[in-house]
């Protein structure tokens, strides 16, 4: 690398939710920074044109959006908080519900489309002090050292950067470019994602159903609808996308036992080919990825952008304090330090997902009875359901209470601070 003063101190490539949140958690603090998208966020939309994609935040995400002082303009956009969980298995018949009152909480968390967050930091992206927007932008080549990297972007300009963030998602160019391997498991499977109109109440409940051919999810939506995340196995979710509307309809109707009453489609479908990926490093000199460049997760628990945005928060304060103590912002000490922080929190995630898909996807009479007798089991335990809760808040399942609000404590605090 040149050994002249660097264009940026950092450069996000990708301004999705994870890498804009990532650059927002940065701007404003004597950092200059650069964020390359390949394409910006909708600003409008019609009234009652919903988005096909939305996410489950959970506790954690709404406090950093509160931190960053996002949570108040995402909130009048349009957030449903939703206050039950119910889920239940197709062939042991077994159930658990989870309430956020018998809680003790307000809500379990929100339903929010990704559109709406986008948005939200884009406009403020663009509003930031020392920020620079290259959009529609995109890079076609990449060399790091220790010194910092160097970007050679798709109109044939060159950047220089103290520290590149890979943000750009699962099928990440940085991590390529970077020589990064990746874990993979194809789940074979495809999630159908559309809006269906229910004819009950969807009781602002997030239903899940776990059938043998994959779970199928109903999120409460503010205006009644409900958003279908429909994971099925290849085979069956090719039947399900040749059906038409009216067919599909009644399948979704059969296979959610009418708990919401007939289910309508009200919305063109896509499917996402699942699969696990998780980097085998999130770091290289003067590098780092976060959210789904380095890891891609079953969206069966609705975990993977809250994922992302703890890894945003926790690079986010590891850059900051390293400015504050005049230590390299792509060195060893740094990075190490974000790794450290996310990459086994993140892999503990991963494999409990595959664990529920593969316990819930199993047919032997055996296993299905013992899934059966343990959902309802737990259905009666508050305080294992509690701290249930409790793990999906704060998006780590396995750390003890007192690790999480350490690690929390972090995030939300004295990091942040100038
Ligand atoms: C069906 C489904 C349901 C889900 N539901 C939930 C949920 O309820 N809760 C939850 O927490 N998670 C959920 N997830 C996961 C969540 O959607 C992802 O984790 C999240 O979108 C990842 O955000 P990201 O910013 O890391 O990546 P992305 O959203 O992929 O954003 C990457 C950005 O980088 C840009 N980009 C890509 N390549 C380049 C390049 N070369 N140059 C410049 N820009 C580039 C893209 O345009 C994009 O803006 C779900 C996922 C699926 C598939």
């Amino acid at each position: 690398m040149p050994n002249t003063r660097p264009d940026f101190d950092v450069i996000v490539i990708g301004g999705g939710m994870v890498g804009a949140t990532c650059a927002l958690a940065l701007a404003g603090r004597g950092l200059n920074l650069a964020v390359i998208e390949a394409q910006e966020p909708p600003r409008s939309w019609s009234q009652g044109a919903i988005d096909g994609r939305v996410s489950a935040l959970n506790r954690a995400s709404q406090r950093l959006f509160e931190r960053l002082e996002l949570w108040e303009s995402i909130r009048e956009l349009g957030v449903n908080p939703y206050q039950a969980m119910h889920v239940w298995d197709a062939l042991s018949g077994g159930q658990i519900h989870f309430d956020s009152q018998a809680l003790g909480e307000p809500d379990l968390g929100y339903i929010v489309e990704n559109r709406v967050v986008q948005r939200v930091l884009w406009e403020q992206l663009e509003n930031a002090e020392a920020v620079t927007l290259l959009c529609p932008a995109g890079i076609v080549g990449l060399e790091t050292d220790s010194s910092g990297a160097q970007l050679m972007l798709t109109d044939g300009r060159t950047l220089t950067t103290r520290l590149v963030i890979g943000a750009d998602g699962r099928d990440s160019l940085v991590r390529t470019l970077a020589d990064i391997e990746t874990e993979t498991v194809e789940y074979a499977q495809r999630a159908i994602v559309a809006q269906v109109r229910p004819t009950d109440w969807h009781r602002d409940t997030a239903w899940q159903r776990f059938l043998p051919t994959g779970p199928l999810a109903l999120l409460p939506l503010a205006d009644g609808r409900c958003s279908l995340v429909w994971s099925a196995d290849d085979d069956r979710a090719r039947e399900l996308l040749a059906l038409d509307d009216a067919a599909f309809s009644a399948a979704l109707t059969e296979a959610s036992e009418l708990r919401l009453g007939t289910l309508t489609l009200d919305s063109p479908r896509t499917a996402i080919a699942l699969r696990r990926q998780h980097a085998t490093t999130y770091i290289r000199p003067a590098l780092a990825l976060i959210g789904d460049a380095a890891h891609a997760i079953h969206p069966l628990a609705g975990q993977g952008v809250n994922l992302g945005f703890m890894d945003a928060a926790e690079l986010a304060a590891a850059i900051l304090l390293a400015h504050r103590h005049g230590r390299a912002l792509g060195g060893r000490w740094t990075l190490r330090r974000y790794e450290r922080a996310r990459r086994h929190v993140n892999a503990q995630m991963l494999q409990m997902m595959d664990g529920f898909k593969r316990l819930f996807g199993n047919t032997e009479p055996l296993i299905v009875r013992a899934r059966g007798l343990g959902l309802n089991l737990v259905d009666h335990l508050e305080p294992v359901k509690r701290l249930m809760m409790q793990s999906a808040f704060s998006g780590q399942f396995s750390a003890t209470s007192r690790q999480r609000s350490a690690s929390q404590q972090r995030l939300f605090s004295d990091h942040f601070d100038s």
